[in-house]
């Protein structure tokens, strides 16, 4: 909550006040916002914007009112990080409210706004016959629309943003310029007769997706491909089309009302599904979800679903609902169903114009829906779930990209570049830590490219050159390469650390914890594949007071993609070798990693929690290859009813090592949801055993809790209900990722409390 300073002494007196807004108060409408409740309060004065936000002073009675006003009214799209009161003088100038025109030097907006879903008033144009935007694709507001995503520099002006190219009309340009309109400043304001255009009518498009055909449709941050979900030929071409064996494919349906036909959805589930970021939301299916393709989100009981955010998404949907004047249609269920997958070909970044689209997608889409608003910024869709009654994101992206995390401390100009798989970079200004969006997974050139274009993006708009570079411990990597090659000096960070790091910024936390890293692998200290890792951080400093016992990674990196393989591992484990060729033969060659086993050859120990998720769905017969990351546990989670704790399932010795040995063992042959319940259960019960344990003896309370695992709700609700049972406070990550997504974050904090005290020390 900001520090909203009202002034003192009584509320009824003639007072003048000066007034410092912070945050994310410019290009957002806040403005017309001081200005109409100053005016409604026959206040006088004046509001601008200046280099630190916005400044505005105001005369009259009822100041204190009028300043919690400001805060509770606040414009959708602001954010306030703090209001500064203070007293001055009371001049005798006449009465009257104006905004000033910004003082261009030091008026560089500070900040750009994420992207924004229509807001209602827009909505309401768009299907309202009589207004001059209806059922225009690009209508927006001071309070909805594109942003991050158009915007090439600041200060965030129109010519600044792919709306550049388009000349305001006399209408448009009126409202603009009106500070009681909506379009108020609104940059990327536009109508049917000044803005940009859609290759295809809206009928043809909906035609088309009706017919079974995959559509290829430009959003905000890239291509959509697009087809109807209800129609299982056209999912199962888009599947093999996209090569994408097995993994799920998000939905998109007309609103709420809609969506709880194939979900169940809680409220703090329809809160993030239609809040302002509009992520695709992992929801469990409902019975009516059997009305969508089986290919949509097979062999799983989740199903990933996300409301339109365009107004093109929703004049698809207006259009098959037989364009409905008004909005009340909205909140009946409608059949249209599509899935809505990122355009980006063999893992590589989204599509973002008409010919890249036309030379990529060939072969994948029967037509492309082009339009000529650039997109400077490519940004895929978040994804987000509903843990212990909070959003939790997996994936930040589109919807939360710029948005600053506020770091603990104010730190020196740092840049981190995560690890290889699902990078963001981060890059800080004073305490607010500025994410990149989600990149993807850097082994390819083209995603390289694309990571090094948004960190030279994110280096324009925060308008800071980092001092020092914070990069995974791992030396093999692109990004350790592209952090040691950019001529400032760098800080390796190891992974773990950086994950427990990631989740102690977020909750403002300054001082020592411990944390519970459950990840898949990252680079240890000893050079091994750590991942099940409990570690007491202390700012930039770190001991591993423990970890998971240790499973062979028989074969190398293959076995994370081979749940087999570490089903094997720990049959070897066991002392129960002899079974591996029996047992798992079916599945590749058993007998020869058998072998490979007992002789010790290409089997790494990994301390993965990742990995013993993967071993026990092996081991059920779960999940024996995985189609995609994570395929395994997904599939292990899915089956869970009642958790319930092997007694005697786990140990711990000396050195902190966890061995959960026993529960493995009574994996063997046990029915799969059973096994499910036992494995998720006895796990929680023996993890927060062991933190508990770790906590008394280094005095400490609050446990972190990190790591690709963290996605997993059994898993995460379980740990911060039995930590907080022992009397412990769990932390755990929310806007930003517990996975690898996470990582600059927890990296860019840790080389900032290092570049503090190097300053501090007077070493540069
Ligand atoms: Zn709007
Ligand atoms: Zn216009
Ligand atoms: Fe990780």
């Amino acid at each position: 909550m900001p520090d909203a300073a009202a002034p003192a002494g009584g509320t009824g007196g003639l007072r003048r006040c000066r007034l410092r807004i912070r945050g994310q108060v410019q290009g957002v409408g806040f403005r017309p916002h001081v200005f109409a409740l100053a005016e409604s309060r026959r206040l006088s004065g004046w509001v601008t914007n200046d280099g630190e936000g916005v400044l505005a002073e105001v005369q009259g009675r009822g100041v204190a009112d009028f300043v919690s006003a400001l805060v509770d009214q606040a414009p959708p799209l602001a954010r306030i990080d703090a209001v500064e009161v203070d007293d001055c003088v009371p001049t005798d100038e006449a009465g009257g409210f104006a905004i000033l025109d910004s003082d261009r030097a030091g008026a560089v907006a500070t900040e750009v706004p994420p992207d924004a879903p229509v807001c209602p008033d827009c909505l309401a144009e768009l299907f309202d016959p009589a207004d001059r935007r209806y059922r225009y694709p690009f209508l927006t507001c001071t309070h909805c629309g594109p942003r991050f995503s158009i915007t090439r520099a600041l200060p965030y002006d129109r010519p600044q943003t792919s709306m550049a190219g388009f000349a305001l009309c006399e209408s448009c340009a009126r409202e603009y310029r009106d500070p009681a309109d909506r379009r108020f400043h609104a940059q990327p304001v536009a109508c049917p007769a000044c803005g940009p255009h859609l290759s295809t009518p809206v009928e043809e498009i909906l035609a088309r997706l009706r017919a079974g055909a995959i559509v290829a449709l430009k959003g905000l941050g890239g291509f959509h491909l697009v087809c109807d979900a209800r129609d299982p030929a056209a999912v199962g071409r888009l599947r093999h089309a996209k090569q994408r064996d097995g993994k799920p494919f998000a939905v998109m349906v007309a609103g709420l009302a809609s969506a709880r036909t194939i979900a169940e959805i809680d409220a703090a589930e329809a809160a993030v599904l239609s809040g302002l970021e509009r992520p695709v939301v992992l929801l469990r299916k409902s019975a009516g979800a059997a009305g969508l393709a089986g290919a949509v989100a097979p062999g799983l009981p989740w199903l990933g679903v996300m409301l339109p955010y365009t107004p093109l998404h929703y004049l698809l949907f207006h259009e098959a609902a037989g364009r409905p004047a008004g909005t009340a249609w909205l909140d009946r269920p409608q059949c249209l169903a599509l899935v809505m997958t990122s355009a980006n070909p063999g893992g590589e970044p989204l599509v973002r114009d008409g010919a890249e689209a036309a030379e990529r997608l060939a072969g994948i889409a029967d037509a492309i829906v082009d339009h000529d608003r650039p997109i400077v910024v490519r940004s895929d869709d978040g994804v987000a779930r509903v843990v212990a009654g909070k959003p939790l994101a997996i994936r930040r992206a589109r919807g939360a990209v710029p948005r600053p995390v506020r770091l603990p401390q104010p730190v020196p100009p740092v840049l981190a570049v995560g690890a290889q798989m699902k990078v963001t970079a981060c890059l800080t200004r004073g305490a607010d830590a500025f994410l990149s969006q989600h990149i993807g997974d850097l082994d390819d050139a083209p995603t390289l490219d694309f990571f090094e274009e948004a960190v030279a993006h994110l280096i324009r708009l925060v308008g800071r050159a980092p001092v020092l570079v914070a990069h995974d411990r791992h030396p093999d990597l692109a990004s350790t390469r592209f952090a040691e090659g950019l001529g400032v000096a760098t800080l390796a960070v190891q992974h773990h650390h950086a994950h427990i790091a990631a989740v102690a910024a977020e909750h403002g936390h300054d001082g020592p914890l411990l944390g519970l890293a459950l990840d898949g692998v990252g680079y240890g200290d000893d050079g091994t594949a750590w991942g099940g890792e409990l570690l007491r951080v202390d700012g930039a400093a770190y001991c591993r007071l423990g970890h998971l016992g240790a499973l062979a990674l028989p074969g190398g990196d293959v076995a994370a993609s081979q749940p087999w393989r570490m089903a094997a591992a720990a049959l070897h484990r066991l002392g129960r070798g002899a079974e591996i060729a029996p047992r798992l033969s079916q599945h590749g060659p058993a007998a020869a990693l058998a072998d490979l086993l007992d002789r010790g050859v290409r089997c790494p120990p990994t301390t993965s929690a990742g990995r013993l998720f993967d071993a026990a769905a092996g081991l059920l017969g779960v999940c024996a290859v995985s189609g995609y990351e994570a395929e395994a546990a997904m599939q292990l989670e899915g089956l869970v009813r009642a958790p319930r704790a092997l007694p005697g399932g786990w140990s711990i010795d000396d050195e902190g090592v966890l061995d959960l040995s026993v529960l493995l063992d009574a994996l063997i042959d046990r029915d799969p949801a059973d096994g499910a319940d036992l494995f998720h259960g006895t796990l929680v019960a023996a993890l927060v055993d062991w933190s508990a344990r770790a906590a008394e003896a280094c005095g400490l309370d609050r446990v972190a809790l990190a790591g690709g695992c963290l996605i997993n709700k059994v898993l995460a609700e379980g740990l911060v209900d039995g930590l907080e049972a022992r009397g412990l406070r769990p932390l755990t990550a929310r806007a930003v990722p517990p996975n690898d997504g996470g990582l600059s974050l927890g990296q860019a904090w840790i080389a900032g409390q290092v570049a503090q005290d190097r300053s501090d020390c007077g070493v540069d």
